[in-house]
C-alpha cells in the first residue's frame, strides 16, 4: 500500500547485519563462493518460522560473508538506501564491531567503516539522517563490554554526532546482565544513550528488574515484561515510571516465535496504555520484511486508522537518540510532507 511507503518513518531497531537485502546477499555470496552459502540460509521466507535459536544461526552465516571492511561498506550503504527507498526519515542503525583476524578488520576499523557508509550517503544526497548505536553481544561477557563502551565513547566524541549509544543484544539465553551492569553504568554515565534488549524470552525477570534501575533510554522487544505473560506489575511500573520507549518488532517476534500470534503481540498493551511504542524491523533481511510492512501489519492487526498510523510515526520522533535540535527538522518534515501523504 503506498501509503505505508510514503509515510515518513523513524526506524530505531535495526541490526546491520540482519539488515542486508537479498540483492545484497547475492552480491556478497559472488565474492565468496568457496563458502557455499545459498539465501535460503540468510532470510526466512514468508509463512515460515524459526526457533529463536535458529535466528542466531542465521547471523552466524551472515557473519561469515561479511568479514572485509569492503563487505561491511557496501552493506551499510545498500542497507542505508533501502531503508530510505522505503520513507524512512530517520535511522539509528546498529551494529557489532567485531575483530576478524584473517582480513585485519579490528572493531575500530568496523565502526569506522559503517561511519564511512553514512557520510558517503549524506554526501551523495540520500534523503535519510543516519546514526549509530554500537552493539555488545552479550555472550562475550564482561571484558568485551567494557571495551566496546570504551570505543564507543570515543567515537561518540569524534564522530561529529554519528555515533549516540549503544545496543545490548546477542541471545538472550545467554549470559547475564549483571555481568555487563558495570559498563552499562559506565556508558551512562559518559552520556551514551542505552538502548538494551530486554525480556525476550520468558525467565529474564531478575535481569530486567535489575536493568531496568539503570535505566535504559529504550528498551528494545520488552515482550514478557508485563504480568498476562508471566512478567510482574513491578516491572512495568519501572517501565512507565522513567517513560521509556519500547521498540516493537512485530514480523521478528512473530517468525523467531516468541510471540505466538499477531493478535497476541504486546504491541497491544503498551500502545493501549498510551505508551511511547516505536514499530520497527529488528532485522528486515533476516526477516523478510520492511518498515512499511511492520506499519502496515501494525495497522491492520490493531485496526488502527491512518491517522493513528501518522500519529505513531511522529511520536516516535520523540523517542530518537539525537537532539532536540533534530527532532524539531524531523516535526517539521512531516509537517511538510502530511499534505502528500493523505
Ligand atoms: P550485527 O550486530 O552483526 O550487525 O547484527 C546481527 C547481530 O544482532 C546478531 O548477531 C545479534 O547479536 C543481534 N541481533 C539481531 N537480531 C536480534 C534479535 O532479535 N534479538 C537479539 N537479542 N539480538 C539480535
Amino acid at each position: 500500500d503506498v501509503f505505508y511507503r510514503e509515510l515518513p518513518k523513524v526506524e530505531l531497531h535495526a541490526h546491520l547485519n540482519g539488515s542486508v537485502s537479498y540483492p545484497t546477499i547475492e552480491k556478497l555470496i559472488s565474492r565468496k563462493p568457496h563458502l557455499n552459502i545459498e539465501h535460503g540460509m540468510t532470510a526466512i521466507g514468508k509463512g515460515q518460522r524459526r526457533t529463536l535459536d535458529e535466528c542466531f544461526q542465521v547471523f552466524k552465516v551472515i557473519h561469515q560473508l561479511v568479514d572485509t571492511e569492503e563487505d561491511i561498506l557496501m552493506v551499510a550503504t545498500d542497507v542505508i538506501k533501502e531503508f530510505a527507498a522505503d520513507g524512512v526519515k530517520y535511522l539509528e542503525l546498529r551494529s557489532t564491531p567485531r575483530d576478524e583476524k584473517t582480513t585485519g578488520l579490528t572493531k575500530k576499523s568496523y565502526i569506522e567503516t559503517v561511519i564511512k557508509a553514512i557520510k558517503q550517503c549524506k554526501s551523495e544526497g540520500v534523503d535519510i539522517d543516519v546514526r549509530f548505536l554500537v552493539a555488545i553481544d552479550r555472550r562475550n561477557g564482561t571484558e568485551v563490554a567494557m571495551e566496546t563502551v570504551k570505543l564507543a565513547e570515543d567515537f561518540m566524541l569524534s564522530s561529529d554526532g554519528l555515533v549516540l549509544g549503544l545496543d545490548l543484544s546477542g541471545d538472550p539465553t545467554v549470559g547475564h546482565g549483571k555481568d555487563l551492569l558495570p559498563a552499562l553504568q559506565k556508558a551512562k554515565n559518559c552520556g551514551l544513550k542505552l538502548s538494551l534488549h530486554l525480556s525476550e524470552v520468558p525467565s529474564q525477570l531478575d535481569e530486567s528488574d535489575l536493568l531496568l534501575n539503570l535505566p535504559p533510554d529504550r528498551i528494545g522487544h520488552g515482550t514478557f515484561l508485563h504480568p498476562e505473560v508471566g512478567g510482574s506489575q513491578g516491572l512495568v511500573d519501572k517501565v512507565v515510571k522513567n517513560n521509556i520507549p519500547l521498540e516493537l518488532c512485530l514480523t521478528s517476534n512473530v517468525k523467531g516465535q516468541t510471540v505466538a500470534r499477531y493478535s497476541e503481540h504486546h504491541f497491544k498493551y503498551w500502545y493501549q496504555m498510551g505508551h511511547p511504542s516505536v514499530i520497527c524491523t529488528d532485522d528486515k533481511g533476516v526477516f523478510s520484511t520492511d518498515l512499511s510492512q511492520e506499519y502496515q501489519l501494525a495497522a491492520s492487526t490493531f485496526d488502527l486508522s491512518r491517522e493513528a498510523v501518522w500519529k505513531l510515526s511522529h511520536d516516535a520522533i520523540d523517542c530518537i537518540f539525537a537532539p532536540d535540535t533534530v527532532k524539531q527538522q524531523l516535526k517539521q518534515k512531516w509537517i511538510d510532507l502530511k499534505p502528500q501523504v493523505f
